[in-house]
């Protein structure tokens, strides 16, 4: 039988993206909101991996079966990685892109225009109510802007732009952007480590 396994949001596009990028695994996956109510897992860590490291452990315990988890964020090279894992609270309140985005065009200020790198990260781990399984992890280069383009995506996505593409993260179809997000690749490295472990 295939097993259970939840995935650690409630974030319905998010959930939805994994199910796609899962597909072909033998597992059979459930969101949060399959369940009775859980008490949200506090993020506390500095570090994706702590973060992501909690909320799998915890999610497995409150509901007794295998836990997938990620966490993600911006890391600006001339900020020494900032905002990262405060990238969902930078501008003061927890989730607001406008008031994070506005603090991201009041950093640039200060970043000349040749040093403005910069990356989103992901790091996602499964685990068992008793013990992490794996840890992966996966990263998209890109360079800041400080004038936005594009509606898709979220975040900081009408900044972000990627030379390759000649265009923000925000302006790419969402199908290209599930093929080269931090999110994706960190996904497509433990598809392969959930395979041998099935
Ligand atoms: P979380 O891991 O979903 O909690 O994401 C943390 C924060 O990082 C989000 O609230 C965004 O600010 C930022 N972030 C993570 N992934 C993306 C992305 O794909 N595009 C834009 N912003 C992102």
């Amino acid at each position: 039988m295939a097993r259970t396994l939840v995935v650690a949001t409630r974030n319905r596009k998010k959930f939805e993206e994994m199910v796609a990028l899962l597909r072909g695994t033998p597992v059979r996956l459930k969101s949060l909101d399959d369940f009775a109510p859980v008490e949200p897992v506090a993020e506390t860590g500095d570090t994706f991996e702590a973060n992501a490291r909690m909320k799998a452990l915890g999610y497995a315990r409150a509901t007794g079966e295998w836990a997938l988890a990620d966490d993600s964020g911006l890391e600006i090279d001339a900020l020494g990685g900032k905002p990262g894992v405060r990238s969902s609270r930078w501008g003061g309140e927890e989730g607001n892109d406008r008031l994070n985005n506005e603090t991201l065009v009041r950093a640039l200020a200060g970043i000349p225009e040749d040093a403005r790198t910069a990356r989103y990260r992901c790091v996602m781990v499964l685990a068992t109510p008793d013990e992490v399984l794996a840890v992966t992890e996966g990263a998209c280069e890109g360079r800041l802007v400080d004038r936005p383009a594009g509606s898709n995506g979220f975040g900081y996505d009408p900044y972000f732009r990627l030379p390759e593409h000649g265009c923000t993260m925000a302006q790419l179809a969402p199908e290209v952007k599930n093929g080269l997000s931090h999110r994706a690749r960190a996904l497509a490295a433990m598809k392969k480590r959930l395979e041998k472990l099935l």
